[in-house]
């Protein structure tokens, strides 16, 4: 039966990404057969600025009934004065926690024709390949109670709540643990157990999940040092899986660890598998409606869709080996050009990566 893809372009350079990524997807249909239907719906400041609201209900339902849904970006200046009740990220917001994607999914690839890229030293980080696993709808970033109140000596204290029950705790480390046994089968798990009883739960909750799989290597790391570690010898690790705030930050910073914002996915998935997929990066309003953007990092979300929803990873296989080829042909969007490479817009790189994939 065909599955349906969801297509959400947002804003700023989101459009321009997404229809270089959906270029990729009518030729794996029209070529690869891929059975898939896509539709399109509006999401972020453009169906704010359509409908009044960021994420229309009519977007939500097409959602809730697509296998996958496929985002450019949202936000930009232009929305940035209103209320921060129909401001655009609402919409990605929204998504996240009406489709309860709880697990979010950050590769940090190196590619070895981008090592200059990076800021660290080329033998620090080339073959550099850890995927992040963050626990994305519970946490300090939801937890009850939370707010500023008054003290009676007229200062104001702020105050959010780190909860985790253990059942949310599970299901995040057997996400890591399932993904770590198609990879390096090592997972290590970042917390805080030493000052923060909710992570020393999270502890004791990934040794008994983990236990269910002998053929992985659980390490755990308290995340002053993981993040040290990840700076200092980011090879030594293969899948990390933390909380939503430690996983906000500690995957930000493996991404830039390669030095390249244009060039890395993300998936956010369901218990069942359904999942969000898009760009790390976000709507770039600097260089929108330029043919500047680099549309890779939406065409590598293609293909983490078609791996994690689609059950197609010999196609996922062929889209990366497609990006790869182009990338040793010396083809790069502005943000990764070096010098000797060929520099090329948005489109061109969307049909250099069309063309490989014809070529394979
Ligand atoms: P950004 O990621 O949009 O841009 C940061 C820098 O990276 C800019 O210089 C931009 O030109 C560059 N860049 C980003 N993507 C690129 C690409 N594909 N090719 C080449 N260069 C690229 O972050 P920002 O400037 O902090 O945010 C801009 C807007 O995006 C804000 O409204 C923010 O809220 C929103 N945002 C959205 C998401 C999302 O939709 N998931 C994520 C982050 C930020």
């Amino acid at each position: 039966m065909s599955k349906n893809i969801l297509i959400l372009p947002g804003d700023g350079i989101g459009p321009e990404i997404v229809s270089e990524a959906m270029k990729v997807l009518v030729c794996l249909r029209d070529d690869y057969g891929l059975d898939v239907d896509m539709d399109e719906a509006l999401v972020g400041g453009a169906a704010y600025d359509a409908i009044g609201h960021p994420l229309p209900e009519a977007t939500l339902q097409y959602a809730r009934e697509a296998d996958a849904v496929l985002l450019g970006a949202v936000g930009g200046p232009k929305w940035e004065p209103l209320d921060i009740s129909v401001r655009p990220e609402k919409g990605l917001l929204g998504l996240r926690s009406e489709l309860g994607l709880f697990a979010n999914l950050r590769p940090a690839i190196l590619y070895p024709q981008l090592a200059e890229a990076s800021t660290l030293r080329p033998e620090v980080v080339s073959g550099l390949d850890i995927m992040i696993v963050r626990e994305l709808t519970g946490g300090i970033y939801f937890g009850q109670p939370r707010g500023v109140r008054d003290l009676e000596n007229g200062e104001k204290e702020g105050y959010n709540t780190l909860i985790y029950k253990e059942s949310e705790v599970e299901r995040i480390v057997r996400v890591a643990m399932d993904i770590a046994m198609k990879r390096g089968r090592r997972v290590c798990s970042v917390d805080k157990a030493n000052v923060l009883e909710c992570t020393e739960l999270w502890r004791e909750v990934a040794i008994r999940a983990g236990s269910d799989y002998p053929d992985v290597e659980l390490s755990h790391m308290y995340v002053d040092n993981a993040a040290m570690q990840l700076v200092r010898a980011p090879k030594q690790f293969d899948v990390m899986v933390t909380t939503n705030m430690f996983g906000d930050i500690l995957s930000d910073c493996a991404a830039m660890l390669t030095g390249s914002i244009g060039m890395l996915p993300s998936a956010s998935l369901d218990e069942n598998g359904k999942g969000m997929y898009e760009p790390i990066h976000g709507s770039a309003p600097d260089i929108s409606g330029k043919g500047l953007a680099n549309p890779l990092a939406t065409i590598l979300s293609v293909a983490m869709l078609l791996r994690y929803s689609l059950d197609e990873p010999s196609l996922a296989e062929r889209i990366e080996q497609a990006v790869n080829s182009v990338l040793d042909s010396g083809l790069r969007t502005p943000d990764i050009a070096s010098p000797g490479t060929v520099e090329v817009g948005t489109s061109e790189m969307g049909d250099a990566v069309v063309k490989a994939l014809r070529a394979a």
